[in-house]
């Protein structure tokens, strides 16, 4: 397909910070943005250019969003496979079908990794009890019990510490199709944010270390202190997957670093990703642009790091900090433009810039 040139109309489902950033990125280039979501608040559709408010499974509206613009993009994976086919029949949908598919389902994804040679923790497919019995057997403790489907920040999710505790971990995950993957001791954990242009080019940032706080990921530290071969070679698994998945646009792909430096991938995000906001400071092009560029046709832009930087997210009542985060030396804010800081609530993040090789070093909360 040939690009979309300035003037272009992107359509994108879901319409929180990801879609507003995106959408922020799209007018810089000169496009508008249609945004498609079900929901009362929609912090994307204050900086574009039209919005349908629909459900997700409302055939006609979602046809005559997709008449409405050249190419359509979404800010979660769990866009439906019913709405992308609907979608599709209207106009480009990018990322496509097979990357939905293999991000949605936990067990797909983790067999698309091992079918090409890309080391994940240990996993098994549990569909019950006996299931579980088994996996355990094999799989030894601690373990994690997975759902499949719709899990999120942690949600879906139970430790198993011992086998004696496989009965209630299956009960805490409302009993759905799962996975149990061994559990990672790992050194840290890190991200690789890569794109793919419709030619197939391959672009990935430096890959960054990210920590947790109550299973939301609370600050990115870029770049994540590895040697320059480990770099290169999370690079490369990430180029890989996108390769594999004919995949247009940026994906977020987690990993862990293992004893050893083992690399383990451990989830793939077909979307830009909140470990990559902090190239929306330190990198001439942010993942955010870098999207559009893909989604559109363009050739991407380029992914060095010009800054180090680490990004806090700002949760809940964090946001509340503004004026003093405004007045920062070094420091980038950015607000999503939500009214109501509930607790867990993604509210914004700040990019702290270091000049190259400076960043602090990692240190828990
Ligand atoms: P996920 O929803 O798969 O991204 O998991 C959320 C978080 O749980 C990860 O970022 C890790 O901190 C932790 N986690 C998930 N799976 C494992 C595992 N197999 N071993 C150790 N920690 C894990």
């Amino acid at each position: 397909m040939a690009a979309i040139a300035p003037g272009g109309r992107i359509g994108i489902l879901g319409g929180g910070q990801l879609g507003r950033m995106l959408a922020m990125a799209a007018a810089e280039l000169g496009h508008k943005c249609h945004i498609y979501c079900p929901d009362d608040e929609v912090p994307a559709a204050d900086v574009a250019a039209a919005l349908t408010r629909a459900a997700y499974d409302d055939a006609a509206a979602l046809a005559r969003f997709a008449d409405s613009v050249d190419v359509v993009t979404y800010e979660f994976e769990n866009v439906p496979a019913e709405t992308a086919r609907i979608l599709s029949a209207h106009a480009p949908v990018r990322p496509g079908a097979l990357a939905l598919a293999t991000a949605q389902d936990r067990l797909t994804e983790k067999n698309f990794l091992k079918q090409r040679g890309i080391a994940t923790a240990p996993f098994a497919d549990v569909a019950d009890t006996d299931d579980l019995a088994k996996a355990l057997a094999a799989i030894g403790t601690p373990a994690v019990l997975k759902t499949r489907r719709m899990g999120y920040d942690g949600k879906g999710q139970a430790k198993i510490l011992s086998a004696k505790a496989a009965g209630a971990a299956w009960a805490a995950i409302g009993k759905l199709p799962a996975i149990l993957e061994g559990f990672i001791d790992f050194e840290r954990e890190i991200s690789v944010v890569v794109a793919r242009g419709q030619d197939g080019e391959v672009a990935a940032y430096d890959p960054v270390e990210n920590l947790h706080a109550n299973h939301i990921l609370d600050r990115t530290y870029a770049p994540a202190a590895l040697t320059p071969a480990l770099a290169d070679e999370a690079r490369a698994i990430a180029a890989k997957i996108v390769s594999e998945l004919d995949y247009v646009g940026v994906m977020g792909v987690e990993m862990f670093v293992g004893r050893g430096d083992k690399l383990l991938v451990n989830e793939i995000a077909p979307r830009v990703h909140n470990s990559g906001h902090w190239t929306m400071d330190a990198c001439a092009v942010s993942q955010f642009e870098q999207h559009i560029r893909a989604i559109c046709g363009w050739p991407l832009g380029d992914p060095a790091r010009h800054a180090d930087a680490v990004m806090t997210n700002l949760i809940g009542a964090d946001a509340g900090e503004w004026t003093a985060l405004a007045a920062e030396p070094g420091a980038k804010l950015h607000l999503y433009g939500k009214a109501e800081a509930r607790p867990g609530r993604k509210m914004g993040h700040v990019n702290r810039l270091f000049p190259l090789g400076k960043r602090p070093p990692v240190t828990p909360r």
